[in-house]
Formats: structure tokens, sequence, C-alpha cells
């Protein structure tokens, strides 16, 4: 086998120092194989010292193929045309992931009935047992084909979106560029780019539509396969969900019904008189003349410097850790055409370290994608001492609140790109803009149910549930016109398709994050206290846990939401 010794050639890894040039099916096999060659003897053995052996090693194979995988989808990400990392992306997906699964469900359900599960749990964490539960289904070999035919689905859908662009007033540009052009200070370049998203979306609705249908069918099935009643529980497992279920989110979504959404009207009011306006037109919702600050404020190639001084007032260790990526290239800014749309990070367990792309276009929304993925990198940098890989990082919306409440909590600092004026409308968009996710969330998450329940429904049936819900929790703008672009909002939400369920994690992470807020604005250093505690907890607690345990309270707990949207209203109204 062609092995090479990294501690020479390569960044030193933590796991598997000693690797293939490149990460084969066949390797992941002949590895695998010998984990699992190990387990009767580790099952037997009285104490529980080959199994923690065998745990370690097991946790190494993970962190390697799942560090190898992210780099081969950051890499294909940064160029979506280039075919070689396309290349590389289908042999991870299609050849190396099918070969862990089997293996991977073996190893979970054999450590799940171990004898020695106790002492592994006491080495690892008490949230080892919760979570590798949840594995189970997602693993389940039964599903390995259809799990392929989904990811197909999915990189088609994401290389259309990728490929997106659109002329506005004559020039080309992508679909970000475009739609940071809604919020221009000029009605009718915003109108123009409004439409020509709009004819995009309208032009690959009817194909981004057959490819959704295609993953609601295999997700169902999938479900079914594993016995449950749809995709819907599927999910919810996937995402890792231990202490909550589809009846407390529905409660939750109510709460937000009935606090969030009539401040939100109240705001929609508010914006139609500054914009003077009789209605708030859909075009003119990017633009408050208020609070928008002019396009292009924050020029790309300013931004790390000015996130640097942010950083470097917040927190000594946060701003070492920025340095550290800014020194080895790993957070990729500027929009360009090719580049995966939105923004993430992502971690690479084996290095021990993270990497961020953004599609940044110089507005200053570009500043809170940058905080907010910034937060997550804390959060993954805080926890690499964390053995366990699956315990690095909590679930999603546990994560969400590192994120969204360093979005928050650089506010404080944000006249390292702003003058104070703009500082100040910066710190109202925030909260104006918390309110808004509350409520968009809610339309994401109940379609997302609905459709999983109705799978029959077609196409058309679907764009109905999408406008219905729509009016139901953002309801007061004016579509009189362009009621024909209202169906494109569900194939312009790339969760729906990529990453199904992962959307009601940033509503709870909002009200979480928003208590953040009000804790900071009385005792700065006790909510960045709160903040490294949760980064440094990562996944070794359940969501409600970490958020008890961080002294936060339940997001489920509607009086909270009474409460916080008080709170929002006597800032924003
Ligand atoms: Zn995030």
């Amino acid at each position: 086998m062609d092995l090479i010794v990294s501690y020479f050639l390569m960044p030193k890894f933590k796991h598997y120092p000693i690797r293939p040039k490149r990460l084969t099916s066949a390797f992941a096999k002949a590895e695998y194989a010998k984990l699992l060659k190990r387990l009767p003897a580790a099952e037997a053995s009285k104490d529980a010292k080959a199994w923690l052996k065998l745990f370690a090693d097991w946790n190494a194979l993970k962190s390697y193929i799942g560090s190898e995988g992210a780099r081969i989808n950051h890499r294909f990400n940064q160029d979506m045309r280039s075919k070689k990392a396309e290349t590389a992306e289908i042999y991870f997906h299609e050849k190396v992931v099918p070969i862990t699964e089997k293996p991977e469900h073996e190893l979970t359900q054999a450590f799940l009935a171990s004898q020695h599960k106790k002492e592994l749990a006491k080495k690892y964490g008490s949230q080892l047992v919760p979570i590798y539960k949840t594995f189970l289904n997602p693993l389940n070999p039964i599903n390995a084909n259809l799990r392929i035919q989904d990811n197909r689905l999915v990189k088609q859908y994401e290389k259309l979106l990728a490929s997106g662009t659109v002329k506005v007033k004559g020039q080309k540009m992508t679909l970000s560029k475009a739609g940071s052009l809604t919020t221009s200070g000029d009605p009718a370049l915003r109108k123009a780019a409004f439409l020509a998203i709009g004819d995009w979306f309208l032009a690959h609705h009817a194909k981004m539509s057959r490819i959704y249908a295609k993953l609601v069918k295999i997700r169902n099935q999938m479900g079914k396969n594993v016995g449950l009643k749809s995709f819907t529980p599927l999910a919810y497992q996937n995402m890792g969900r231990t202490d909550y279920d589809e009846e407390s989110v529905k409660k939750f979504r109510k709460a937000v019904l009935k606090y969030a959404v009539p401040l939100r009207q109240k705001l929609v009011k508010q914006h139609t008189e500054a914009l003077g306006t009789p209605t708030l037109a859909v075009w003119d919702a990017g633009f408050n003349p208020q609070l928008t600050l002019p396009l292009g404020i924050v020029p790309v190639d300013k931004q790390l410097a000015g996130a640097q001084k942010l950083f470097n007032k917040l927190h000594p260790q946060l701003a070492r850790n920025f340095k550290s990526l800014r020194k080895r290239k790993l957070i990729d800014l500027e929009d360009r055409p090719g580049k995966r749309n939105g923004a993430y990070c992502t971690v690479f367990t084996d290095e021990e370290t993270v990497a961020l792309l953004c599609d940044s276009t110089g507005d200053s929304d570009d500043i809170r994608v940058l905080t907010h993925e910034m937060g997550h990198a804390f959060q993954m940098m805080a926890s690499q001492k964390i053995s366990s890989v699956d315990l690095q990082v909590g679930t999603a919306e546990l994560a969400e609140i590192e994120s969204m409440g360093m979005e928050f909590l650089s506010l404080p600092h944000i006249d390292a790109f702003f003058n104070p004026l703009d500082a100040k409308k910066i710190v109202i968009t925030c909260w104006l803009r918390a309110i808004s996710t509350l409520c968009y969330v809610c339309v994401v998450d109940e379609f997302q149910h609905w459709v999983y329940a109705n799978p029959q429904a077609t196409s058309g049936k679907q764009d109905q549930k999408w406008v219905e819900l729509a009016d139901t929790y953002m309801p007061g703008l004016d579509w009189r016109g362009v009621e024909k672009y209202r169906k494109t909002g569900r194939v312009n939400k790339h969760h729906i398709f990529t990453v199904p369920f992962y959307y009601i994690d940033y509503a709870l992470a909002e009200v979480c994050a928003m208590q953040l807020a009000l804790i900071d604005a009385k005792d700065h250093r006790k909510a960045l206290a709160i903040y490294l505690r949760l980064c440094g907890l990562g996944g070794t607690k359940s969501f409600l846990a970490a958020v008890k345990d961080a002294g936060l309270r339940s997001p489920f707990d509607e009086k909270l939401m009474a409460d916080l949207v008080k709170h929002a209203a006597k800032i924003l109204v």
C-alpha cells in the first residue's frame, strides 16, 4: 500500500499520522475490517481495556475519514467547475462513504450492546450513549443505495444553484451578487435585481421541483425501511436530537406565531412608513432608508483586518484563534463564479483546525456572516481537546448558539467596521433580523414537516402550501403584480434540499443568542464567560442540558419567548 509518513511531508496529523497519499475505499475497508476483528475479544474481556483501545482507534479512523471528506468537499465548494475536485467529491461519496456505513453500523450496535459501555461513557462523556443511539438508523445499511441517490440529487441541485448567473440592468452577475443589489438604495436597481433573481428561479422551478420530488420519495422510503412512519423521525435522529420531538417543535412554532409574528407585523408597518410607500412591496423589503447601509460599505479586502480589530477587543483567546486562521489562509471570503453559494465553517479534526467559506460581496451583511461563521470556528477550535470526535461539536441548534451568539457579542465592537451612527443601525438590524428569523424559520420548518407527511402532494400543492405558510408567519408583504414569483421561495432555500430539517435549529439558537445579548448588556464579562463555556462543552451535553448548564432558559419555555419579544420591541418599536 502506498503509505507516507506525514511528519516530514505534510502537516502533523493527530489521527492517522501515517496514511495513504490518497484515501481509497480499499484502505477504509481494510481499516474497518481490522477494527471489527478485534471486537469479539474486546467484548469478551473482563475489563474494558481492549474496548477502550478499540474505541480510540475507531475514533481516529472516523476522524481521518471525516476530515478527508470535509477537505475534499471544501475544495469542491471553492470551485464547483473544477472537474478534478468534482471527481474527488464523487469518489468520496460514492466509493468511500458507502464502504464505511456497514462497519460503522456494526461497531455502533456492538458499542450500544457492550457490557463495557459504561466504562467507555465514563471516559468519553455521558452524552456518548444517547448520541450513538441516534446514529443507528441513519447508518442502517439497508439505505446505502438510497443515500447515494440522495447525495447525487443534492449535488445536482447545488451545481444548478452555483451555476446561476443573472443580468441586472445589462450586467451579468452571480445570484449572490444580485441578492446584494436587492438592498440597494436605488429603487429601480433593487427591483431589477429582485425580478432577475425571481426570473432565474422561475425558469429553474420545474427542474428543481423534480429534483425535490425525487428526494422526498427517496427520503420517505429510507424512513419506512428502518421501520419509521416517514422520513421525519429519521431526520430528527439524523440531526442527533435527543431531548425534544416534533410536538415540542410544534409548540415552539405556536409561541413564535403568538409573540414574534405580531411584532414583525408592527416592524413591517414601520418599514413601510420609513419608505413612504402605501404598502411594503416585496422588492423593497431588503432596503430600509433608516437602517440599510450603502452597498460595498465594507470592501472584502478590508474585512479580515477589521475583524482582527474586533476580536482583539473582544477576547485575547478569540483574537489569537482568528489570527492563526488568517495566517494559514483558512478563510475564503470573496464571492466568485463557480463558488458554492452561502457560507459555512468546516472542521478537520485530524489536523485540529477549521476552514471558512463565505460569499462576501462587500456589503454590511458580510460582517454578520463572518462573525457568525467565526462563532462556529471558535467553538470548533475550543473543543478540539474533547477526545471523541462525535462529541466535539454539539447538535445543530446547540452549535448555532455559538455562531448566532457571536453575532450579538460582536455588536459592542462593531465600530471596527462602521462609524458610530452606522454601528447603531447595525445593532437595530441585528434585533430586527432575529425577529424575522424566528418567523421565516417557522415557514421552512412547518413546510418540511408537511411535505414528508403528505408525500403524495404535487409540486403545485407544495407551492400553495409554501405561500400559505408565508402568509401565516410573514404577513404584510405586498406581492401584487409579482405573485408568480412567490412559489420560488421553496426552491430558493438550499437547506430544504441539502440538509432536511436543519432549520428550526436557527430559531432555537436565536432565542438563546438573544438571551446572551441581554446578559451582555448588563455584564459583558459574564456573557463572554457563558459563551466560552458553551464553546468548550461542544457536544458533550444534549441541547437542553447545555443550555441549562450555561444558565440560559429553555427555548421551549413559552414565557421566555414572550419576555424576549417584549425586550426586542423596546429596542425596535
Ligand atoms: Zn451557523
